[in-house]
């Protein structure tokens, strides 16, 4: 068994953000951090135009300075796409979507810099360990346990086995990211479910590298909504140009979607294929790929984010602002004020939740609250309470917008008389999702127990009749494969996005952890 004082699950934004402010803060104990990701920034991945406000109280003038991001938005502007066209051009950016100056990259490098600055104060991190349950003693939490590793596929162990190791901590910090396992049962098990069931958006993108550099394009962005998706689906896009010769290209679609036909890679693809994007990549060649999910549902979902001896952090405790689709900055603001509260002592989970609440992070959140809920019926009712929440500070409306059912609930029996799509055929700039799963790095051995188990194959079975077995098209990895009828699940590909777990309607999927260090790699999402 290991002592600490605090352990931190999750070496992202929030995590690092906590364990770097305590050593700032003189905290004299140990503080380990410990990630899945076999190298810390592996498993991290955002647009990314980052609001620097979150960096800006945690780190110097000089420190910022050095963050390691490619550009700062020099030039946006919005388009609202009705075909493969150019679409409209929106004359004029609302202020509340605003972000020139602000930087443009990649938070892997971002997220890898934060973990130097940490180690330098004194903070020990650990990638390639999943911490697969928490300790409780008397309805506290007192440390963590950390998964085997070397154990093949019939269970038995093999030369490069490794036990489970038990973890005692007087304060955990969970910053896995949005639906981490442990924060999910944590939540389940405590009854810390907020007003409303969270709400997903899933999120794919690509960097592209331009064969001819376009001179003074870096920082240049743009933001779409509208084409691909109808005007009942939230989807939206963005091209960012990180430098001259590299480009990030994302696509988002909200997992509260209703046609079970729907498969977000293709999407993505058509909305690269628009008049609009091609301006900005044509002739360019895809180098990199991810894709995770976001947690959108926004302050009605936000759950209670503390019991004792455990804090939950950054997009575990729903912190995003959903207008600007932003949570970077509030992933790194929870992760400093969890760092406060340790320092202050006392009852740390009670100091935590009021500190957050009374945060400029969550009069943010609470002013765009019913944003998310407008989009969920109608593109135009969320434009509306967008400008109502910006104009009125959140104010109006004054009762809560938005549908009360899980991810899950919300498909639509497929329709048997769809036309067959033509799908965009695989090329250097448009790859299709195995020649994408390739790009992301993603590596799990083989001979391992698979982290993904479908719970019943009964229920495929009627999921084939009813939505035709949507798990097929909106894994944006391919994992799961019909044969027959028959799902078929290959983990390997998996990037770890849990959209299966959020959108399968039978809710038929069981994902746990894979040995620690597997997964996806990404360097420059
Ligand atoms: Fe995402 Fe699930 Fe597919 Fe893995 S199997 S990539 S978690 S949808």
């Amino acid at each position: 068994m290991i002592e600490t004082d605090v352990l931190v699950v999750g070496a992202g934004p929030a995590g690092l953000a906590a364990a770097l402010a305590l050593k700032r803060g003189g905290f004299s104990g140990r503080v380990i951090v410990l990630e899945k990701a076999r190298a810390v920034g592996n498993h991290v991945l955002s647009g990314a135009v980052i609001d620097p406000s979150g960096f800006e109280d945690l780190l110097t003038a000089d420190e910022i300075a050095k963050l390691p991001v490619e550009a700062h938005v020099t030039r946006e502007s919005f388009r609202f796409l009705t075909g493969s066209g150019a679409g409209w051009r929106i004359p004029w950016v609302p202020p509340m979507m605003r972000a020139c100056g602000y930087p443009v990259g990649s938070l892997t490098k971002c997220v890898r810099y934060l973990a130097e600055l940490a180690q330098d104060a004194g903070v020990e991190i650990y990638p390639g360990f999943s911490v697969v349950e928490l300790v409780e003693r008397d309805g506290m939490v007192v440390g963590a346990r950390t998964g085997e590793k070397g154990v093949d596929s019939r269970g038995h162990h093999k030369s490069n086995y490794l036990a489970k190791e038990e973890i005692r901590a007087h304060v955990t910090l969970l910053a896995e990211g949005a639906v981490g396992i442990l924060t999910e049962r944590l939540i389940a098990k405590h009854g810390l479910v907020g007003a409303r069931p969270q709400s997903y958006a899933l999120g794919i993108k690509e960097l592209i590298e331009l064969q001819e550099p376009k001179a003074g394009s870096g920082g240049e962005i743009m933001h779409t909504f509208g084409y691909p998706v109808n005007m009942t689906t939230y989807g939206g896009g963005f091209v960012y140009h990180v430098s001259d010769s590299q480009v990030m290209v994302g696509y988002a679609v909200g997992l509260d979607y209703a046609d079970a036909g729907l498969n977000p890679h293709e999407l993505f693809r058509r909305f690269k294929e628009t008049t609009a994007v091609q301006r900005h990549i044509a002739g360019g060649k895809s180098v990199a790929y991810g894709a995770k999910v976001i947690p959108e549902g926004g302050f009605y979902a936000l759950p209670k984010p503390s019991v004792p001896g455990c804090l939950i952090l950054g997009d575990g405790a729903g912190l995003l602002d959903s207008l600007r689709i932003k949570g970077v900055h509030l992933a790194l603001l929870s992760g400093r004020i969890a760092a406060e509260a340790i320092l202050a002592g006392g009852d740390v989970a009670s100091e935590y939740e009021r500190r957050l609440r009374q945060s400029k992070g969550y009069a943010e959140v609470r002013r765009v609250r019913n944003v998310h809920g407008g989009f969920s019926y109608h593109s135009l009712v969320g434009v509306m309470m967008a400008g109502f929440a910006w104009m009125t500070f959140g104010r109006f409306p004054f009762w809560t917008v938005g549908r009360r059912h899980r991810d899950s609930q919300t498909l639509k029996r497929i329709r048997e008389d769809a036309p067959a799509d033509q799908l965009p055929i695989s090329s250097p700039l448009s790859p299709d999702r195995l020649t994408d799963v390739f790009l992301s790095g993603t590596v799990h051995e083989e001979d391992q127990v698979s982290h993904v188990r479908i719970i019943d194959a009964k229920r495929c079975e009627m999921c084939e009749k009813r939505y035709g077995q949507p798990c097929t098209r909106f894994c944006p990895a391919e994992v799961y494969r019909s044969d027959t009828g028959v799902v078929r699940v290959d983990f390997s590909n998996c990037l770890h996005c849990k959209t299966c777990r959020i959108k399968c309607p039978f809710e038929n999927v069981e994902w746990s952890f894979p040995q620690g260090g597997d997964g996806p790699r990404y360097t420059r999402m």
